[in-house]
């Protein structure tokens, strides 16, 4: 199979939406007139974002989920996206699992898949997404005002807690591992959380490094410190058996989660806890914004720090 018999079977599929799609030298997109374009792109790169051994169908999956995730939490909805592969050999079988995944995952997110670039390397997944929004009403990290309550969606920790137990630095039991791995393999972009905070939400982002670190993003584009309280942050249930010590680590400082950390005034309380039950998905209230700067948690009181506070992939 030559580079393009292997496009043409596993990613040309017809345009929908896209005016060209994939086969020739670029795609050609119309957004609506009075509409941003909303542009991100993650990597995905073996032995760095994911195991050799993971599940390919999981792997395609993941590799769009986490480029949607950055649109949700612009408040965009999902239109196009590109592709780039580099791999180390033509296998078939893997191929056919990884696309099942991407495109799963495209149809039900409604994004199209319009072209790429096939390359042989090292296995690296560049993903790029394109998706609009109403020119205005994007979520931006820029809009929190201290005493805006800042919220979280989900459960957090689980895709962290995973990694660490694969890496040997904690246990947990099969049924939690389990639970633990389908976070981390196959994480769930918050598509409709994202379009329901247009106009709710002051400030919002997705939290793939840690929440104390994203939200430092948050604070320090709005100029603005943060105060979490510890019992009001959802821990995912999966790591209830582990150390306090792990535990806070992976809720705080670990990456992968792919929830959406946001920001909102607080008579839009009753609002965002109706949302949550519409959405069927919790929206837990962790704290708010203060003057100053920084992200600090308190635990009845006293303040608690994670050993480190986010992933960096330069930290040195
Ligand atoms: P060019 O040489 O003009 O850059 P390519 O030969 O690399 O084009 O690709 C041919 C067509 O297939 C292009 O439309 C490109 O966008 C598309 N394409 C290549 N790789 C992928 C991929 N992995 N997924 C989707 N489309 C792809
Ligand atoms: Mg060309």
């Amino acid at each position: 199979m030559n580079e393009f018999e292997l496009i043409a079977r596993y990613f040309n599929r017809p345009a929908k939406r896209a005016i060209l799609g994939v086969g020739d030298d670029a795609a050609l997109l119309a957004p609506e007139p009075i509409r941003q374009l909303a542009v991100s792109a993650d990597m995905l790169v073996e032995g760095r974002h994911f195991f050799p051994d993971v599940d390919p169908e999981a792997l395609g999956h993941k590799a769009l989920a986490v480029n949607l995730s950055d649109l949700a939490a612009m408040g965009a909805e999902p239109s196009w996206c590109t592709l780039s592969l580099a791999l180390p050999c033509v296998d078939e079988a893997w191929l056919a699992a990884f696309a099942r995944g991407f495109h799963a995952l495209a149809d039900e997110a409604g994004i199209e898949l319009v072209g790429g670039d096939t390359t042989r390397g090292p296995l690296t997944i560049a993903v790029q997404v394109a998706g609009t929004v109403p020119a205005g009403q994007a979520l931006l990290r820029s809009g929190g005002t201290p005493g805006d309550d800042v919220w979280v969606s989900g459960a957090l920790g689980a895709a962290a807690a995973a990694v660490a137990v694969r890496n040997g630095d904690a246990a947990l039991s099969g049924e939690a591992m389990a639970a633990c791995l389908s976070r981390l393999d196959r994480p769930t972009p918050r598509l409709a959380l994202g379009l329901a905070l247009r106009g709710i939400a002051s400030a919002a982002l997705d939290i793939s490094d840690g929440l104390l670190a994203d939200l430092g993003h948050i604070g320090e584009r709005s100029a603005c410190g943060a105060e979490l309280d510890w019992a009001d942050i959802p821990a995912h249930p999966a790591l209830a058996g582990l150390p306090e010590a792990v535990l806070r680590q992976a809720v705080l400082a670990g990456g992968d989660d792919y929830e959406l950390c946001f920001t909102a005034p607080a008579q839009h309380r009753s609002r965002l806890q109706a949302l949550s039950q519409t959405l069927a998905l919790p929206l837990s209230r962790i704290g708010r914004l203060v003057g100053g700067q920084g992200v600090r948690v308190f635990n009845a009181g006293e303040r608690i720090t994670p050993s480190r506070a986010g992933f960096d992939h330069f930290a040195t």
